[in-house]
């Protein structure tokens, strides 16, 4: 399938930032809207700037589709991708494949076996940090291959067959079929060779004249830095081998990031509670915190106000191919004392005297509620 270059639709460069697309995406908008522009021309490419523009436009589309060249990686995970986790759950025979296939929608239009071997869709839970710096990683798969000792053919020796008299070795054959509407010609598989476009004289043992087999595979996935929960890794060519002619089909790995203990993510930001004594947020101090490339020191001014937000520029995640990274924010909150002996608890009425009067906020909302 060929990729569409989204970036040359909307004509902006591959590290333009979100506000170029937008900018671009509304002077090309507005140049083929079909209310303006009524060359015939206009609806077609007005079709293209929005499809481009709802990849580029959202930044976890982008990402995907930099990394990917397509904004979901693989439609048919959508919702129900529970329903196909882990491998090795024993797929059954070929039937229960196509079944599985079927199920999930093939949104790529794979239907037809004897173009191209089928993807094969899994799960692939990995670590927090190996999402955020990326990692190699075996897997194993169950997969289709071609048969080597035969090489695919399906005939002993690989040469133990002739090509189909019926079909002269296309494995598709023309019917035609009288109808009331007149005479109607229909293409089909060959019955004769059942559409392998070969007669097998002597079957090969290994796969039992079939031409493919089913193995175990390990495979070595390389997960790029920057990969977010839920995106999907594609592996052009790693899926099954098809059971006649044509390519292999896809290895799409549904990446499940596992969480962090201190750590959440949000796109490329990453984020935390830092909960302080209250008194380090009255009289500021300097705290040593953890971010993802070691530990850092936090400089807390003198009278910070609790759920004060401080960006730490840079300190996020790495983007997926791109040498841009987010930022991190730390949520200052003020933790108060399990409890209070009698002499701290009257320095802290006479510190209540003492700042009476002196909150701006809740000196507002008690004017204004009056
Ligand atoms: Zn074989
Ligand atoms: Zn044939």
């Amino acid at each position: 399938m060929a990729e569409k270059d989204y970036y040359s639709i909307l004509g902006v460069d591959k590290k333009a930032s979100q506000d170029d697309i937008k900018s671009a995406y509304r002077k090309l908008a507005k140049k083929y809207h079909p209310d303006i522009n009524k060359t015939p021309e206009a609806q077609e490419k007005f079709k293209k700037i929005n499809e481009a523009y709802e990849v580029l436009g959202d930044e976890k589309k982008r990402a995907n589709y930099d990394q990917f060249g397509s904004a979901e990686g693989f439609s048919g995970f959508g919702g129900n991708g529970g329903g196909f986790s882990g491998f090795g759950g024993g797929f059954g025979g070929f039937d229960i494949f196509s079944d599985i296939f079927s199920a999930f929608g093939g949104g790529q239009g794979r239907a037809n076996v004897m173009e191209q071997g089928e993807d094969i869709n899994l799960q692939m839970t990995i670590s927090f940090e190996d999402a955020v710096f990326g990692c190699k990683k075996d897997i194993s798969i169950t997969r289709i291959e071609k048969c080597e000792d035969c090489h695919g053919t399906g005939a002993k020796n690989g040469t133990e067959y002739t090509t189909c008299p019926e079909c002269n070795g296309t494995g598709r054959v023309r019917y035609t079929q009288n109808t009331i509407f007149g005479t109607t010609i229909r293409e089909g598989g060959c019955k004769k060779c059942d559409a392998t476009g070969k007669i097998i004289k002597e079957k090969c043992s290994s796969c039992l004249g079939k031409g493919y087999k089913k193995v175990n595979k390990i495979v070595t996935v390389k997960v790029p830095a920057g990969i977010d929960d839920g995106q999907v890794l594609r592996m052009a060519g790693y899926g099954n081998a098809p059971y006649k002619m044509g390519e292999n089909g896809d290895l799409n790995l549904k990446i499940k990031v596992q969480p962090h203990k201190i750590f959440t993510r949000n796109g490329y930001d990453v984020s935390f509670d830092l909960w302080l004594p209250f008194t380090t947020l009255i009289l500021g101090g300097k705290v040593e915190i953890p971010t993802l490339n070691g530990k850092t020191v936090l400089d807390i001014k003198e009278l910070t106000q609790t759920g004060t937000v401080m960006r730490l520029k840079n300190k996020g995640i790495k983007y997926l191919n791109r040498e841009v990274y987010g930022d991190m924010l730390v949520t200052l909150k003020a933790e108060f004392p399990k409890s209070l002996d009698k002499s701290t608890k009257e320095t802290l009425k006479a510190i209540a005297n003492q700042t009476d009067g002196n909150y701006v906020k809740f000196k507002k909302f008690i004017d204004s509620s009056k």
